[in-house]
């Protein structure tokens, strides 16, 4: 394993429960906020622009379960779900309803008034179109990674932190992973790298077309924390597009844009704060949820893109012991899915979910021309 965020943790603790030898390389501290797995919530949701990806949410909703059996920890918090869909909006309902309706999952279409009248904390513009779905839920991010580790340590895996990888080399009939002047040799290798993974692959013959951007979740404090408590989860499905929260494990309010952020090199970046992004979320969040109230603090946390915004989850061409799992952020939700299919496809070449749209063989990775679609 080389990372031990979300998705190498997960795979982690798939691989040793199914009696495997693992050793789970980090480069930071286990549990660091220099990659994308910190902090406190992430969004699970059924709601999705295509039926796969709405299918693969079933898996994400039984896995998370199976996590929580055998943590033995509560960790999916059930609050709801509503895509918003103002006038002319860059991201069309249609493919949502479409996938959703496909699929045969339950939502409700909501009007302005029927999104005040049901949770008063919302005023979205006249004409904005509410997607309810009642699956929608908060699943704690650092938290959930630690149980994943857990539960990996439990089942026999070595997981170490401050152990930089700087070089995989395949032999065909077996991989060498090499951290500093230790070498690790191994039958295979999942890279869960994120924003690092070309400098993982080089050598390889592989470069992925990724973008790294500096995001920014937000926290406010609602004077009347109480109007936030239960109002559901929720995407502004526009350009910009927006996220939030209901109070989650404290009386705040969580949100953020989603791809707002510059494009950063991982290893030269800034932990502080960011003013204008800042004011333009905070600007959004005083006319949708009026009574947001005071910024309490804000945090850093990186999205690794792709051009078309799909995962990858698949061998490396010409290397089928070496296989990549990037979640091109929004791949949290599917971490306990995830460490499942990588453990499926590095053991065995294949799995049984389908994940044929997160080969290396697409557009998306292999069209130079291929223009960038972040929003959908
Ligand atoms: C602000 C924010 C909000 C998000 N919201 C959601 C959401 O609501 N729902 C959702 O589903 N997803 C969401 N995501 C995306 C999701 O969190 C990520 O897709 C996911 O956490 C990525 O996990 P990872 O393990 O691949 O990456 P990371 O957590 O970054 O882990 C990769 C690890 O690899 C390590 N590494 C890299 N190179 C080396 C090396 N050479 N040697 C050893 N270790 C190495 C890094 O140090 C790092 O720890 C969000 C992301 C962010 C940033």
């Amino acid at each position: 394993m080389v990372g031990l965020g979300a998705l190498g943790s997960a795979a982690a603790w798939q691989l040793a429960s199914r009696g495997h030898s693992v050793v789970g390389l980090e480069q930071f501290e286990l549990g660091h906020a220099r990659g994308a797995s910190h902090d406190t919530s992430r969004i699970l949701r059924h709601s999705y622009h295509t039926p796969a990806y709405v299918r693969l949410t079933q898996e994400a909703y039984d896995d998370w379960a199976r996590l929580e059996s055998e943590s033995a920890e509560s960790l999916v918090t059930v609050v709801g779900g509503l895509d918003l869909f103002p006038p002319d909006c860059a991201i069309s309902p249609v493919d949502y309803v479409g996938s959703l309706r496909e699929v045969g999952i339950a939502f409700e279409e909501l009007d302005t008034d029927e999104i005040r009248r049901r949770w008063p904390a919302f005023d979205p513009p006249a004409g904005t179109l509410g997607l309810y779905q009642e699956r929608g839920a908060i699943v704690p991010a650092a938290r959930g990674t630690a149980a994943m580790q857990r539960l990996a340590i439990g089942a026999g895996a070595t997981l170490l932190g401050s152990t930089p990888v700087t070089r995989v080399i395949d032999h065909g009939s077996h991989v060498v992973v090499e951290a500093g002047s230790t070498s690790y040799t191994c039958l295979g290798v999942v890279v869960a790298a994120d924003a690092w993974t070309n400098r993982v692959l080089a050598g390889l013959g592989v470069e992925i077309p990724l973008s790294v951007t500096l995001e920014q979740p937000t926290y406010f404090a609602p004077p009347d924390a109480a109007a936030f408590t239960d109002i559901p989860l929720w995407i502004w499905m526009d350009e910009p597009s927006y996220y939030g929260f209901p109070c989650y494990g404290e009386p705040t309010v969580k949100a953020a844009q989603d791809c707002g952020g510059p494009v950063v090199d991982p290893d030269d970046r800034t932990s502080e704060p960011d003013q204008e992004m800042l004011d333009r979320l905070a600007n959004f969040m005083g006319s949708l949820l009026p009574g947001t109230g005071p910024v309490v603090r804000s945090l850093r946390c990186q999205y690794t893109l792709t051009p078309d915004r799909d995962f990858v989850l698949a061998p490396v061409p010409g290397h089928p012991a070496v296989v990549v799992g990037l979640g091109s952020a929004h791949g949290f939700k599917f971490a306990p899915t995830f460490g499942r299919v990588l453990t499926d496809l590095v053991t065995t070449g294949e799995t049984s979910s389908d994940v044929s749209a997160f080969g290396f063989d697409r557009p998306g990775l292999t069209d130079p021309a291929f223009e960038a679609n972040w929003m959908v």
